[in-house]
């Protein structure tokens, strides 16, 4: 498999330098929607070390000696433009899979008739030249090898924005000269534990021992490993269904029974996935929860559902979410069954912007509005979960 990672640059400023080419040059930030932290820079603000998801109160006086111009988010402005993006990547390439909003796999397998490197060029310029959008590409045999590679083009100009990992001499040194924690789907927890076995490069992972690995990490840690050693192990996925909801699904570490616990839980992941919403001005329609007991354990009883709950006014309401979250799992509860998992999905989301009010509502939306503020930069601020509403309390999930 060829594979190649198109990552828009700076992608929120690049879409507000596309509608105000007067940004050009200039050092620009964009904050969050619901609490003012910096969620992406030009090359020119990053190189006035102001850091990413810092609050901007924190740089306010770095954004004022330099000129820098704070926006705040448009993500209404970023969806049209991803769409912009994803539609000429399709127009350039067979297979299309979008990751993110600014991020793309591509599939090259079967388009070798050029050069990989000379192709994603060739779109990389199309690319700027229709939207307006400047992108790196990353060309390897793997999706985390891609991801590598496109963090490479980005590092060095020299690339002009396309650095193909396949066949690379230098490919060894390369790999160590990236920290593990810089490959994908590594994290923070897994860290300490990667540097106590002597893993401190990505090369170190990819000549790791298989079963070492196995023995200390869940099987995702091996599969990295693989993607290192160019084995695909994450495949290619056109057109998935993605962004158009938002979904939390953890499992439970011990089994529940009772509803009480399953409620809350629900609720508690419905909390959670609205962080995301207002990050992203975002309000949900429908919730749906699912609860379902533990496939593998054949001898006990089975039983699984689903159930949505309709919210009359689209909101990104904590309070009014978890509510419905509750309530969906009321309809599907049966007593008697072992519970391993409860999931709960955002659906029918619209920008926040454009949500009507209902004739005769009785909601307050300021200060719904400003209380969401108040509880997520206080959690950005002092870590996760510091406030939460009254009515999520701990809970076995992990
Ligand atoms: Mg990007």
């Amino acid at each position: 498999m060829i594979i190649a990672l198109c990552d828009c640059n700076n992608f929120f400023v690049s879409c507000e330098r596309r509608r105000d080419p007067s940004l050009e040059g200039l050092p620009v930030i964009v904050l969050s929607h619901n609490d003012g932290c910096v969620i992406a820079r030009s090359n020119e603000a990053k190189a006035l070390n102001i850091g990413m998801a810092v609050p901007f109160f924190t740089v306010r006086g770095i954004c004022k000696a330099h000129g820098v111009v704070a926006l705040k988010g448009d993500h209404t402005l970023y969806r049209q433009t991803s769409r912009d993006v994803m539609e000429c990547l399709g127009g350039l390439f067979p297979e299309v899979e979008v990751s993110s909003i600014d991020e793309a796999y591509l599939l090259l397998t079967g388009i070798q008739t050029l050069d990989p490197a000379r192709t994603c060029l060739g779109a990389r310029g199309k690319l700027l030249l229709s939207t307006g959008i400047p992108a790196s590409f990353g060309i390897a045999p793997t999706k985390t090898l891609a991801k590598i590679a496109s963090r490479f083009s980005k590092k060095d100009p020299s690339y002009n924005g396309v650095f193909n990992f396949l066949d690379h001499p230098a490919a060894d040194d390369l790999l160590a000269s990236l920290s593990v924690g810089d490959v994908w789907g590594i994290g923070s927890r897994s860290l300490e534990r990667l540097r106590q076995m002597g893993i401190r490069t990505a090369l170190d992972l990819k000549n790791a021992d298989d079963e070492k690995l196995l023995k200390r990490f869940p099987i995702g840690m091996l599969r990295t490993s693989h993607e290192l050693r160019g084995v695909c192990c994450h495949s290619f996925e056109p057109d998935p269904e993605s962004h158009k909801s938002i979904q939390i699904a953890p499992s439970f570490r011990k089994p529940v029974t009772d509803l009480e616990t399953l409620q809350s839980t629900a609720a508690e992941h419905a909390v959670e996935a609205a962080k995301t919403l207002r990050a992203e001005g975002l309000v949900c329609g429908v919730v749906q929860v699912s609860i379902q007991t533990n496939p593998f354990r054949k001898d006990l009883p089975q039983y699984e559902a689903t159930a949505d709950q309709r919210i009359e006014e689209p909101t990104d309401y904590s309070p009014l979410l978890a509510d419905a979250a509750r309530q969906a799992t009321e309809k599907i509860y049966k007593p008697g069954y072992a519970y391993r998992r409860v999931g709960v999905v955002l659906g029918d989301l619209s920008d926040s912007s454009s949500r009507q009010s209902l004739l005769f509502s009785t909601r307050d939306r300021s200060r719904e509005k400003k209380l969401m503020e108040a509880m997520d930069s206080i959690n950005r601020a002092l870590g996760d979960d510091t406030i939460k509403p009254w009515f999520t309390k701990e809970t076995p999930a992990e």
